[in-house]
Formats: C-alpha cells, structure tokens, sequence
C-alpha cells in the first residue's frame, strides 16, 4: 500500500521560547510523509522554487519517501514564519509568501493516478477538487483544511468534504465550519455532508474521533517540554492514515490504533525544531512510546 499526498514544502522561519530556525524545511505535505513513512511508501505532489535544495530530503528518500511528483519551478520556494506564545498552543503567524506556490496546479503522475490512499493538505479546496478529479476510486481520502479556506472558499470546501471520507480538522476550525458552539452539534452536522468519520484535534488536550454516531477519545501524550509544535498537525495526520494504509482495515479497532499512532508521532514531531526530531527517530521508539500511550489510556 502506498500514499499519495498533496500539499505544501516549504522553509519555514520559527520562532519559540526555545529559540528559532530559518529557512527549516516544513510544510504540510512534508511533515504529513515524513510520520506516514513509518508505516508505507508515500508520493508526494507538489511544488518548490530553484532555491530549494533537495539534499535536505535525503532522509526523507531514505525512509521511502517518492519525490517524482515534486516540481521544481523558477522562483523561490513557499516560505511562512509563525512565533509561538509561550502558552506553545498559541501562535501568530508572521508572514506567508506563496512564491511558487501561487500559480501550484497539482498534476498527478500516471503511476499515482490508483493510489488507493489519499491526503489532501491544507491548499485551496480548488486544487483539491483537481487533484480529486485526476484520482480513479480511491479506498479512503483523509482532508485537512484551515481557517483561510473555510471562511474565504466555504462552498467549495463543503464540495471536497463531501467527497472525503474523513475529515481532520482542530475544534476551533469545527466550530467555524458549522457555525455551531457546541461540538458535538457541530460534528453532526457536518458528519450530515458526507464524510464517514471525523477526526478533531485539540492541540494538547488530544484528538476526538467521531464515527458512525460513536465517539473515541485520545489525549495528547504528556511531555515536560514542546520545542517546537509546527507541523504536529500534519504528521498527527501522518501516522493516522499511515497506519491506516497499513493495515488497510478500516474498522474501529483500526481507527483507534491509527489516533494513538498519529498522536505519538506528533509528540516526537514536536520535541524539536523543524524535522530535527525525525532525521534519526526509530520504529522501535515509536512503538515504545506507542505501548506507553495505549498502557496510558486503557482501564
Ligand atoms: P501546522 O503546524 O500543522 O499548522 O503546519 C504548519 C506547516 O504548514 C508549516 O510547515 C507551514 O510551512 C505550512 N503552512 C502554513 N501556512 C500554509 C498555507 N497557507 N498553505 C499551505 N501550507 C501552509
């Protein structure tokens, strides 16, 4: 089984309590492929600038990886710079240059065009709908979105919700698509636009999955220090469909195991700046902490 994934790769600038990095690799399509690369092959779709050097994805080729579906535009690469608050879950961000990434149309290489596992990244729901229509019946898309889209592109993102089967999206982002305060109000009523399950993340409090009318619930795993919380995200979103791809089950075991997955990678993701803590981080770490989190939950 593999993944195809379309998104962001970007250098971000970031800045925390715990000092800052410039021009670090980041985006979305990035951090997603590097957690779901524990667990299968992935193929990324998407864009950088002739500034980028690609010998930074050295481990991420490695770890299996596929860049044939990245392309390298004249220009320079999508840069954005957050500052974190020292409360970590609060951030502003200080710039966004699209650069290349402005005029991104996501073709999908032939050899990606059956993938059976699908992530769309945050980008505009306009290409997401291209990258849909250029995929033959995939098994299971998972769609991520934020608040940009949701207010500026509302009807064309409630059309790529309709085609996903799950949704992942953060509770402040669920309140605001549904225009409903209360959560599970609001999981409902966008549960009735087609998505066969949702997936709610709540920053350090966890992540809330909602399926056929039944909830599960996982808290974020306990660490004394986040370094850096960028992309924890994108790589929950990783392990989660990761795992999924997998084990290629659906069922509800499956989807729990797939939260714990997806909640441990991010607690390595964010135990350092950047992708710092994955360049060495192994499967036998990630499933130590992984038998921690589920002894953790479990009574
Ligand atoms: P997260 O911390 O999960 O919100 O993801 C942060 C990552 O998303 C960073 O590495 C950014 O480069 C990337 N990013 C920020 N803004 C955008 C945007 N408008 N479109 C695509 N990717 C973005």
């Amino acid at each position: 089984m593999s993944i195809l994934v379309v998104g962001s790769i970007a250098l971000d600038t970031v800045e925390t309590a715990f000092g800052k990095v410039e021009d670090s690799l980041g985006g979305s399509a990035l951090y997603f492929s590097a957690a779901a690369s524990y667990f299968c092959p992935v193929n990324i779709v998407g864009v950088v600038g002739s500034d980028f050097d690609s010998s930074k994805l050295s481990f991420l080729k490695k770890r299996g990886v596929n860049f044939d579906g990245m392309h390298v535009e004249s220009g320079e690469t999508f840069r954005w710079g957050g500052r974190y608050h020292k409360d970590v879950n609060k951030r502003d961000t200080l710039f966004t240059f699209l650069n290349v990434f402005e005029d991104f149309q996501p073709k999908i290489p032939s050899q990606y065009q059956k993938t059976e596992f699908v992530f769309l990244a945050n980008i505009d729901p306009d290409l997401q709908l291209q990258v849909l229509d250029q995929i033959s019946k995939p098994k299971l898309v998972v769609l991520d979105t934020m608040n940009l889209w949701i207010n500026g592109k509302l009807s064309k993102l409630k059309e790529v919700i309709a085609r996903s089967d799950i949704l992942i999206v953060n509770d402040e982002e669920t309140t605001e698509l549904s225009g409903e305060s209360n959560l599970v109000l609001a999981i409902e009523k966008i549960a009735a636009w087609g998505p066969k399950a949702l997936v709610i993340k709540k920053g350090h409090h966890g992540a809330l999955l909602y399926r056929d009318g039944a909830f599960f619930f996982a808290p974020a795993y306990p660490l004394k220090k986040v370094v850096d919380p960028t992309g924890a995200g994108d790589s929950f979103a990783g392990g989660f469909l990761g795992y999924l791809a997998q084990s290629d089950n659906l069922d509800n075991r499956s989807m729990r195991n797939a939260i714990i997955y997806g909640s441990t990678i991010a607690s390595f993701v964010v135990e350092d700046f950047s992708f710092k803590r994955l360049v060495d981080l192994t499967q036998d770490q990630i499933d130590q902490r992984f038998t921690l989190f589920k002894d953790m939950v479990s009574f």
